[in-house]
């Protein structure tokens, strides 16, 4: 008889950015989930994975196939985390709890194979911009959050129709997103949580960057023919293409 062989590397992916419907990115994520997720132990989701999130009730709808896809890679043994981003805050923790997907707090410390590293989107450390703290805040106040998910669903449509073009967090790529982490905001968080390693999306500008107090790795945004995910083993951190 063959032992069965012990799980133990993680995969982590961010700012895919899947927009409602058919897409090249929501097949990846797909190919993803029903491929090299199966082999894991776990995989961490950081953040802006949908375009836009308009409610369980509506968004919901929209990706069904992707929680769908989300909960056969649960059932099949692979521990799946979502950690919200500044696109996609609004889905549920019990909508992810339905679908075998546990909801992370942002940030987090957590043992990867070859050590612990602090999981993040990202944007908290965006702090140049006082303007888009502001409005995280305020999109993360609970009240806020029920009032929006209050709205009809053809009025909540319209609003992202109408934020599309010029939002703080529906635009496909907004000066928000194009805003890069602060230095010395990312050097507190080494300090603050005592960890020597920091892994994030958001910024869109995927690279290692050897630090005051340690090391940043930024993980891979998806672009059209070229969707990469991270993959921790006990040998490193090494970057793959999906596909
Ligand atoms: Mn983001």
């Amino acid at each position: 008889m063959r032992a069965e062989t012990a799980r133990t590397e993680v995969l982590l992916a961010s700012d895919m950015h899947l927009p409602a419907g058919p897409s090249e990115y929501r097949d990846a994520l797909h190919a993803l989930l029903d491929g090299p997720a199966r082999q894991a132990h776990s995989l961490f989701l950081l953040g802006d994975v949908f375009e836009y999130w308009l409610g369980d009730d509506v968004s919901g709808r929209d990706h069904a196939d992707t929680l769908h896809a989300l909960e056969r890679c649960a059932q099949a043994g692979t521990r799946l985390y979502f950690m919200p981003g500044n696109r996609d805050f609004l889905l549920s923790d019990h909508l992810l709890a339905r679908h075998g997907v546990t909801a992370l707090p942002d940030p987090v410390i957590v043992a990867l194979p070859d050590g612990p590293a602090l999981l993040s989107h990202g944007d908290q450390w965006c702090t140049q911009d006082q303007r888009y703290q502001r409005w995280r805040r305020f999109a993360h106040w609970g009240p806020a959050q029920a009032g929006f998910r209050a709205l009809p669903r053809p009025l909540r449509r319209r609003i992202a129709q109408r934020l599309r073009a010029r939002s703080q967090f529906l635009g496909r790529m907004t000066a928000d997103d194009l805003l890069d982490v602060q230095p010395g905001a990312v050097e507190h968080a080494f300090a603050t949580f005592g960890i020597q390693r920091i892994i994030h999306g958001h910024t869109h500008r995927p690279d290692t960057h050897a630090m005051r107090g340690g090391t940043r790795v930024v993980l891979p945004d998806w672009r059209p023919g070229d969707q990469r995910y991270l993959h921790a083993g006990s040998d490193g951190l090494t970057i793959r293409r999906i596909g």
